[in-house]
């Protein structure tokens, strides 16, 4: 296409509501125009770079056995009412009335539409397995939209659905979607982890996000640089050292004069930190007719309590820590004094990092006082641990022996999720099994990110003069750059280059504006597109033209006549073309 029939609103200056590189370049190359918070217009470049990202989804669902449908973005509020989800999901959903005062909304995802449409059509096991999917336009109220396209309010995703008969071909299909997310996030070119992801209720492995890593990332991946061991912040296990046994010397009591925190503690008692135990009381609300009560969770005192961890081992949804009164009443001692040591009627879980201590300090529950030589299990009790600490750097693999873990920011890409029957249960969406029996669906959900796919590979996919595209995502694979639109020669030499270049079937972007070498040069470094074909005078006289590989500035002189060839070449070779 002509760079001077396209519309390509460049801008020299960074926008200033940008905060990150995606953000700032995606505007400056004139891909993408806010409209309004988390709501954009996608320009010719940014349409087409989505346009190829959805290729290779479209390709690797096809080869997965996923067919292509396409859901509504209004739906129903009888559908969520029936799922609960109505009342559940929260100010994310954009809820609405038509003219007749019925209420629906604009979809945030497709659980409800997509089990409505098979239980009503799918009747038998012989129809089953059933994988569904869409590239559709997703509407989420965010609390923050922001970062461009990452972090959208109208979003573009691939969301799929699969239903099976029972769990073993359920997780057969899940493998078999694993497998495709891991070949679309590798054919973009990203460095990415999939990471096991908290899977509530469910349990098991059967949940993934695919993270890419970037420094701007919302999101903690905590990865072995060892093992393929990989999970998100919520879900990572550091592996405890069993202890060397030692001689504790018997519990003591000492005077710890207005020291709280554990430093101040670990400094006064000349001990590393790593030997305190920190006594975090939460108040549980009272639920479903249970009293509200008190719960102490202990962690290591250089360790930081996950809360959500802590809350799905308590099986709640929110934590609020204990006010100083509920402490004073419930162990007996002030703020900053608790420890486990004889306290009574509070629920304990114990970090295992807690338990595996061997001579350690803690609140004595009395003012002013710390237990010293403290040995879990013989002078408190260790029923039962649960892992509450957030895995750090350094921390040992709990997958293999001697891996280490590392910790990197992240953008979650894509989510792929075990639903097993709690839609289809639900919604009484069932068929009939081999023996004429009802049952659920079993059902798999799997999330792409479109748009933010191609955010985050600008972000991971830059340098100081613009986007670098990876030529999978790239709005085109070539640039052409006339370097002198005056001479008729020249002129000709690229309007036939241009031309060979199209009927070799290469997406070229012919920069034939009458502009300035630098001006042309600028914009074509902006833009990112992975090869540059420079054709001035000099070259011309020679029979020749350079290209000039985006990402390493390697630039290459090349005969004219040769000029396709190579370049047909270059994206052969090139790692992900
Ligand atoms: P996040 O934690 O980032 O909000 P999510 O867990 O809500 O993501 P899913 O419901 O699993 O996301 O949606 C599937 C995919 O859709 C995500 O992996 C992500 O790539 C993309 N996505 C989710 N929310 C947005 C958004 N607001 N803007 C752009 N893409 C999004
Ligand atoms: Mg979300």
């Amino acid at each position: 296409m002509r760079f001077s029939a396209l519309f390509i609103p460049t801008l020299r200056d960074d926008p200033s509501d940008a905060e990150i590189a995606s953000h700032r370049l995606m505007v400056r190359a004139g891909m993408i125009r806010r409209v309004a918070a988390g709501i954009y217009n996608y320009l010719p470049l940014g349409w087409r770079a989505v346009q190829k990202v959805e290729r290779v989804v479209r390709e690797e669902m096809a080869n997965a056995g996923a067919q292509e449908i396409r859901m509504p973005a209004a739906q129903p509020a009888e559908l969520w009412q029936e799922t609960g989800r109505w009342e559940q999901y929260g100010k994310e959903l954009l809820r609405f009335r038509d003219r007749h005062q019925r209420e629906f909304c604009l979809g945030p995802t497709h659980e409800e539409v997509i089990t409505d449409l098979v239980r009503d059509e799918v009747r038998s096991y012989k129809e089953l397995p059933l994988n569904l999917f869409q590239i559709q336009t997703k509407f989420r109220d965010e609390i923050r939209p922001r970062f461009g396209l990452m972090r959208g309010r109208e979003f573009i995703m691939k969301d799929g659905y699969s239903f099976d008969a029972d769990v073993p071909s359920a997780e057969a299909t899940y493998e078999t979607m694993r497998a495709a997310y891991h070949r679309i996030f590798s054919r973009l070119g990203f460095t990415y982890r999939a990471v096991e992801a908290d899977s509530g209720q469910i349990g098991g492995n059967l949940s993934h996000e695919f993270m890419v890593l970037t420094d701007s990332g919302e999101d903690e991946v905590v990865f072995c640089n060892n093992c393929d061991y990989a999970a998100n912040a919520e879900k990572a296990v550091a592996s405890v050292a069993a202890p060397e046994p030692v001689d504790t010397p018997e519990m003591i009591t000492v005077d710890t004069p207005a020291l709280h925190t554990v430093e101040e503690v670990a400094g006064h008692l000349n001990i590393a930190p790593e030997r305190l135990i920190k006594t975090l009381i939460f108040a549980l609300p009272e639920h479903n007719g249970k009293p509200g009560r008190l719960v102490a969770a202990l962690v290591r005192g250089d360790r930081t309590l996950n809360e959500v961890k802590l809350a799905n081992v308590l099986g709640v949804t929110e934590l609020t820590l204990a006010t100083d009164e509920q402490i004073l009443t419930g162990t007996g001692g002030p703020v900053g004094f608790s420890g486990p040591v004889g306290l009574q009627g509070i629920q304990r879980v114990i970090d295992p990092m807690v338990a595996a201590l061997t001579d350690a300090v803690t609140g004595a529950n009395a003012a002013d006082q710390h237990h010293q030589h403290v040995l879990p299990g013989r002078d408190f009790e260790v029923a039962k641990t649960a892992d509450i600490t957030t895995a750090e750097a350094g921390d040992g693999c709990v997958r293999c022996e001697g891996g280490s873990l590392q910790v990197q920011r992240g953008t979650e890409v894509g989510h792929i999720f075990m639903l097993g029957d709690k839609y289809s249960a639900g919604m009484e969406a069932t068929f009939l099994d081999q023996n004429g029996k009802k049952k659920p669906f079993v059902m798999g959900c799997y999330g792409i990110g479109i748009s933010r796919i191609v955010a985050a590979s600008a972000e991971q996919h830059h340098d100081d003069k613009g986007l670098c595209w990876p030529l999978p995502v790239a709005p085109f694979e070539v640039a052409l750059l006339a370097l002198n639109m005056k001479s008729e020669p020249l002129k000709g030499a690229a309007e036939s280059l241009y031309k060979q270049l199209i009927r070799a079937g290469i997406d070229v972007l012919y920069d034939d504006r009458p502009l300035r070498v630098g001006a042309k040069i600028t914009d074509g470094e902006l833009l990112g597109t992975p090869f540059l074909v420079m054709l001035g005078e000099r070259g011309l006289a020679e029979g020749v033209c350079e290209i000039r590989e985006r990402v390493t500035g390697e630039t290459t002189e090349v005969p004219l006549e040769d000029a396709v060839t190579v370049l047909i070449a270059k994206i052969r070779e090139s790692p992900h073309g």
